[in-house]
């Protein structure tokens, strides 16, 4: 619980939550720490209003329905994404809930699943199901950091096989967009400031990697990789040095895909327009992704082409939780951790 920001939060005993109408109540199974919980944590996330559980990569049992769910029923594993949809807006009746005017996000704008029990709104089009042989560490990892990049490779940044790809940032959304664009059958350059974290990069399949502590010039380097630079280049991590660097290693009509986010003075980077101009290259947004995606990503998990499990870092209790927390932003963590113990 958190009832200042950027004090130290504590672990309380509170009332079980209630189903809404329009919602369920899940005990979780799993839950993945990430860095949107620190950033909600020092107060960067105006969604958020304190007193505060934060938590928003689970997955867990339905233990109660609200009395307009007719989809779901208790017993039922499920996911959920980090962004839920009102299913009534324009952008949802579109097809695309992660962008809905009314976004339900636990942990943000509501209580969320850093505890045993989490209430759900509008799950009846939101959540997800779970494959019987898919454990709930491995689908909370899913959470926003795989399903994101699966969502900004895929969909936003379009890759195709024998593309270039750069990812800048080897925390778990670089990591996973490196496996997913390694699966179809990209050529991939990574990029970070830490040597574990592109060791890790290589062993999951990445071509060229690149230190960017050591390179002076990183997207010249780049682009001296990949014959003239890369088809599609995510910011992963969410820094304007990334985010340029991101945008001037593209070859001409490259798709430059933000996924890491940009927060508080860092948000309007001073970006080459001249360049976006001159080569016609494609800026995008990537905003997690929504639930009648995810079978098209459970599919490639179940028949081994994704590895999410190699991605995981540490298992944690709740408790150790709240010192990974509030350390995320020193990058500490190799891989995705996750809460599996409650108690
Ligand atoms: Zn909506
Ligand atoms: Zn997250």
């Amino acid at each position: 619980m958190i009832h200042t920001f950027n004090v130290r939060p504590e672990l309380l005993t509170v009332a079980d939550p209630v189903p809404p109408d329009d919602g369920v109540v899940v005990q979780v199974g799993a839950t993945g720490v990430c860095r949107s919980d620190w950033h909600g944590w020092v107060g960067h996330d105006p969604d958020i209003t304190l007193p505060h559980v934060p938590g928003h990569e689970l997955a867990g049992t339905v233990v109660a329905t609200g009395r307009h769910i007719r989809r779901w029923k208790v017993g039922d594993r499920v996911t959920v994404p980090f962004v839920s949809g009102c299913g009534r807006c324009h952008e949802c009746q579109a097809g695309h809930p992660q962008v809905c005017d009314r976004q339900f996000q636990p942990g943000f704008t509501h209580w969320g699943s850093f505890a045993e029990y989490v209430a759900l709104h509008q799950a009846e089009q939101n959540l997800v199901a779970l494959p019987d042989d898919l454990d709930f560490v491995t689908a909370a990892s899913l959470g926003c950091r795989f399903a994101t990049s699966f969502r900004a490779v895929v969909h936003q940044g379009r890759v195709r096989a024998g593309e270039w790809v750069a990812v800048h940032g080897c925390g778990g959304v670089g990591l996973s967009a490196i496996m997913i664009a390694k699966a179809l059958g990209a050529g991939v350059v990574a990029v970070d400031i830490d040597v574990e974290k592109l060791d890790l990069a290589r062993q999951l399949g990445a071509d060229v990697v690149i230190n960017s502590r050591v390179t002076p010039d990183v997207a010249g380097a780049v682009r001296d990789a990949t014959d003239g630079g890369v088809h599609v280049s995510l910011d992963a991590l969410g820094h304007p040095e990334t985010c340029v660097n991101s945008i001037e290693n593209l070859r001409t009509r490259g798709r430059h895909v933000q996924v890491g986010l940009l927060l508080a003075d860092q948000r309007r980077p001073a970006l080459p327009m001249d360049r976006v101009i001159a080569r016609e290259l494609e800026l995008y947004g990537s905003h997690g992704m929504p639930a009648h995606a995810y079978p098209e990503m459970l599919a490639m998990i179940r028949r081994g082409a994704l590895q999410p499990d190699r991605l995981l870092g540490q298992r944690v209790s709740l408790e150790q939780s709240i010192d990974v927390l509030v350390n995320m932003d020193r990058f500490l963590e190799r891989g995705v951790t996750v809460i599996d113990r409650f108690a």
